[in-house]
């Protein structure tokens, strides 16, 4: 498809997605197609087939599985949205590890906090001293860890894939038509499905019919070389919490199992979501934007002056009006969902929703009252 190209130059993550799934047919028809493999979809169809493993499921990637969002995550794992709480909106990270569990994925998650850090209110006996426009501090530990984005899509399409979930890579679903079946044009032929979840996050805004609703953004990233005890005690970050800025200009990041930490901020506007297809992290805005980050993080802290990084790239996020995330019926149909536009929020919660959007396809729940808002 001209939209997905097989490689793009958004950079290397520190995370690994090992698994593929078995090539097949493409089924004529299905019960449940699921269109997009990051966190949202594969969640979904795992979900969808442990629920009812007499329906039949296909979930359909443009690209390979977690090339969207999902493999270039930075992983930290939150309990709200980037709205914050929503009525209703239950517990994310229970939930998230509850998922986990009945998996039996292990994806290196650890739930030991999350520090927000703040120019103006910091506590008293916060761990964290860094400059940034101001003395950045820890004001407010919250719930939440972080989680291997890499071990968390391979986990859930490995799972998927062995309840019976179809899982089909380098498959674009190019159109839809919104009539009773659906029916999705892919590769060239027509799939029937009763159900569709749209799951395709900053991208296909048209087919999920959120070009008018959300904005695609680019966001950036870099780790660190692997920092001594004695280093990452100076700046705080013994404890293993990730953290985020609650002011501006915003500022994220998380340890890594080699000793290095990830830090990311940054966002390139797009005008039309195609433009991920074409943007390239070693050049233009995508470039001064991570040079940027790499001389804020050189002025953080002493042991910073001069650590190297080894790990550049970016991805895009979706981001939805009021930062609400999209859960909702697509608007040509109601036997399509739509769900995403996390707006930068979306590891635990795409898992979780993912679930509670195979719930409801099932006819086992509603939409959360949030959700068209
Ligand atoms: C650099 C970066 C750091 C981040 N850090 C954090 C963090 O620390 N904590 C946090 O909570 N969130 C974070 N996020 C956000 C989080 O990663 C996303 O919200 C989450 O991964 C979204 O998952 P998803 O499955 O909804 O979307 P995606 O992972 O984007 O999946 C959508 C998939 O749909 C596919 N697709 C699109 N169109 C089609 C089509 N027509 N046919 C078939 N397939 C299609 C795409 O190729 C893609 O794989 C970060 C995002 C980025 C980019």
């Amino acid at each position: 498809m001209r939209d997905f190209k097989a490689k793009t130059h958004w950079g290397e993550p520190p995370w690994r997605i090992d698994f593929h799934p078995t090539p097949r047919p493409i089924p004529e028809e299905v019960d449940f197609a699921v269109v997009g493999g990051g966190f949202t979809g594969l969640s979904a169809a795992a979900w969808l087939r442990r629920l009812e493993p007499l329906k039949s499921v296909a979930l359909f990637e443009a690209r390979s599985l977690g090339a969207g969002s999902s493999g270039y995550t930075g992983g930290i794992t939150l309990a709200e949205t980037a709205a914050g709480d929503l009525p209703g909106l239950g517990d994310v990270l229970a939930g998230f590890s509850d998922t986990l569990r009945e998996f039996a994925m292990d994806c290196d998650l650890t739930l030991p906090g999350v520090w927000e850090l703040g120019r103006s209110a910091g506590l008293p006996d916060s761990p964290i001293s860094w400059t940034d426009s101001g003395e950045l501090r820890a004001a407010r530990l919250v719930p939440g860890g972080t989680v291997d984005p890499g071990k968390l899509v391979s986990g859930l399409a490995r799972a998927a894939e062995k309840l019976g979930a179809q899982i089909f890579e380098n498959t674009g679903v190019e159109n839809a038509e919104f009539h009773e079946p659906l029916r999705l044009d892919v590769r060239g032929s027509v799939l029937r499905a009763q159900n569709v979840l749209l799951a395709t996050n900053a991208m296909s805004l048209e087919l999920s019919g959120l070009a008018r609703r959300a904005q695609p953004k680019f966001t950036l990233a870099v780790a660190t070389e692997p920092l001594a005890g004695a280093q990452c005690a100076a700046l705080g970050l013994e404890s293993g919490k990730p953290f985020y800025t609650i002011d501006f200009p915003y500022l994220w990041g998380r340890q890594i199992p080699t000793g290095g930490v990830i830090f990311g901020s940054g966002l390139v506007d797009l005008s039309d979501w195609r433009e991920l297809a074409d943007l390239d992290i070693a050049a233009g805005e995508a470039a001064e934007l991570i040079a940027q980050l790499e001389h804020r993080i050189r002025g953080l802290h002493p042991v910073l002056h001069h650590v190297k990084f080894t790990h550049r790239w970016g991805g895009p996020i979706l981001i939805a009006d009021q930062w609400h995330p999209v859960f909702a019926q697509h608007p040509r149909s109601s036997r399509a969902l739509v769900l995403g536009g996390y707006s930068g929020h979306g590891v635990a919660l795409s898992v979780y929703l993912g679930r509670w959007a195979a719930e409801v396809m099932l006819g086992r729940r509603a939409l959360p009252d949030w959700a068209s808002a």
